[in-house]
């Protein structure tokens, strides 16, 4: 069933029923190009949360018992249905999100490889035969942790879930996953994939609800093992406040504020238009974006030239609209958190040179934008903008932009342009980061970890890293009668 807008109704997915909240309870969901509400989005109760957790407790052992050959045939089958989904999914994505639907899609693709990928790793996901004494037999064996809890975001309604549910079912874990309410049709859709393709009841479980309501009734349940949370750093902090209150193991994947640095022998044009290429993706809403531009001072001049050509080159427009590069951000607040943090960024002498305001015209848009003159003490340099904004600070040596990078109390993705291989060895070695890209910002990929040191987090995902929090390491020792 879908709505006037074309988008569909969206329902919760508890013991392998599609349902309502039991009071009926609802959120509206808001197509950030237009600001029209395009959906109700339902709101689960405490009830529905207890039928969702004893679904994953039953859900658990009839996957944790169901063969790997058998588990592997309903993934990849529901990686092919994702496929087969994709331009729908795109849409839908767009609809509720906002980005353009070339990224929608793509993400909407990307994510089937991801679960595919995972599919075939955990099938090498082996324990190990320790030599011992005679007569014993001493192994170390990998097993699902349990009933998984996860939360994500509303940046990647594919990306986001499909991390957390293709590691915890390929581990052999069921899962309550609780998606965004803000783009809560992509993850429905994302799950009917499973759903269509036979994954028993109970195994994966969607519910949305009052975030803080939802996420202390799952942590504090002795059915769910793992935590799994993928959002902004206070709401992180809190949640492993509350697991570890009962002693429960966490994934955190927190924000950034990602420095690039460019070197004084780098090529300013060529690290401008890759810098601003990844800048501007998904409207800057990514938790790896590149968000605070330090360039050597020989070459800032050039380098602020060429961002700035490309920032204005940026189409900015409706996601579903032809040739689009950049649609709204995701919602309000993020549309406030621009206006707010560019107003104090030059209200205390940045100069804005190109953007640095919404344009006239609905929904939640924010032009690309580059600021230079950026004092030290903007909240902008300190706050992660998850946004369109760009500012551009020069440096002298690299001691001091290390220095800068390295200051604040974030460590997800860092940046460096240079030609020398001593200086990339020298940013790999002492950037503060999880992840470090040199010459490019390119994206994640399936087959390498992602993660944070610092305050942006713990455990990783994606690579076989990924699998680490789903499996307990057992030790058991056996010794032959
Ligand atoms: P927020 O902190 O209110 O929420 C972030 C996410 O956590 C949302 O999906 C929200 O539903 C969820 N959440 C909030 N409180 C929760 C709770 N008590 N229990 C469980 N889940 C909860 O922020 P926001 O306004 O949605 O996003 C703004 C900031 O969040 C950004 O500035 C960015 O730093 C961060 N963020 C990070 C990522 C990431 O990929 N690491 C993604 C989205 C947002």
């Amino acid at each position: 069933m879908t709505t006037d807008h074309g988008y569909p109704a969206v329902r919760m997915y508890i013991a392998g029923e599609w349902c309502q909240g039991g009071t009926g309870r609802t959120a509206p969901i808001v197509n950030p190009a237009t600001e029209e509400v395009i959906g109700q989005v339902p709101l689960a109760t405490t009830a529905d949360l207890d039928r969702a957790l004893e679904a994953a407790e039953k859900g658990f052992r009839t996957w944790r018992n169901t063969s790997v050959a058998k588990r592997t045939q309903i993934l990849h089958a529901a990686a092919d249905l994702l496929t087969e989904r994709a331009a729908e999914v795109g849409r839908i994505m767009t609809l509720e999100q906002g980005k353009p639907l070339a990224e929608s899609t793509g993400e909407a693709r990307r994510v089937a490889d991801t679960l595919r990928w995972h599919i075939e790793d955990a099938r090498r996901a082996y324990g190990r035969i320790i030599p011992s004494a005679p007569g014993t037999v001493l192994t170390v064996r990998r097993e699902p942790v349990g009933p998984v809890a996860a939360f994500v975001p509303w940046n990647f309604p594919a990306g986001g879930p499909m991390r957390k549910i293709s590691s915890a079912l390929t581990a052999g874990c069921s899962i309550v996953i609780k998606a965004s309410e803000e783009t809560p049709a992509t993850a429905a859709a994302l799950v009917a994939c499973f759903a269509d393709a036979g994954l028993p009841a109970g195994v994966l479980n969607l519910v949305f609800g009052e975030p803080a309501e939802v996420s202390a009734h799952l942590i504090a349940s002795p059915i769910t093992r793992l935590i799994a949370f993928t959002g902004s750093v206070p709401v992180g902090k809190l949640l492993a406040a509350e697991a570890g209150k009962v002693m429960k193991p966490t994934l955190m994947e927190l924000g950034g504020h990602a420095p690039v640095i460019v070197c004084e022998d780098a090529d300013p044009a060529i690290a401008a238009r890759r810098a601003a290429q990844a800048k501007f993706v998904n409207a800057g809403q990514v938790c790896t974006s590149p968000s605070r531009f330090l360039v050597h001072e020989s070459l800032v001049e050039e380098f602020t030239a060429e961002f700035v050509k490309a920032a204005e080159a940026v189409v900015v427009g409706d996601g579903l609209a032809e040739g689009t590069k950049m649609g709204p951000l995701a919602n309000e607040r993020r549309l406030d958190a621009m206006i707010r943090l560019t107003g104090d960024a030059v209200a205390k002498g940045a100069k804005v040179l190109t953007g640095g305001e919404r344009p006239d015209r609905p929904g939640y848009f924010f032009a690309p934008t580059v600021l230079t003159d950026v004092p030290a003490n903007a909240d902008l340099l300190h706050e992660e903008p998850f946004g369109p904004l760009a500012p551009i600070v020069p440096f002298t040596d690299l001691d001091e932009a290390l220095r800068t990078a390295n200051e604040l109390p974030y460590g997800l993705a860092a940046y460096g342009f240079t030609r020398s291989a001593a200086t990339a060895e020298r940013l790999s070695d002492e950037l503060e980061a999880g992840i470090l890209s040199l010459n490019h910002c390119g994206g994640s990929v399936h087959e390498a970890p992602s993660g944070g040191v610092k305050e942006s987090g713990y455990g990783r995902e994606g690579g076989p890293e990924a699998l680490d929090a789903y499996l307990i390491t057992k030790r058991v020792s056996h010794l032959l009668a």
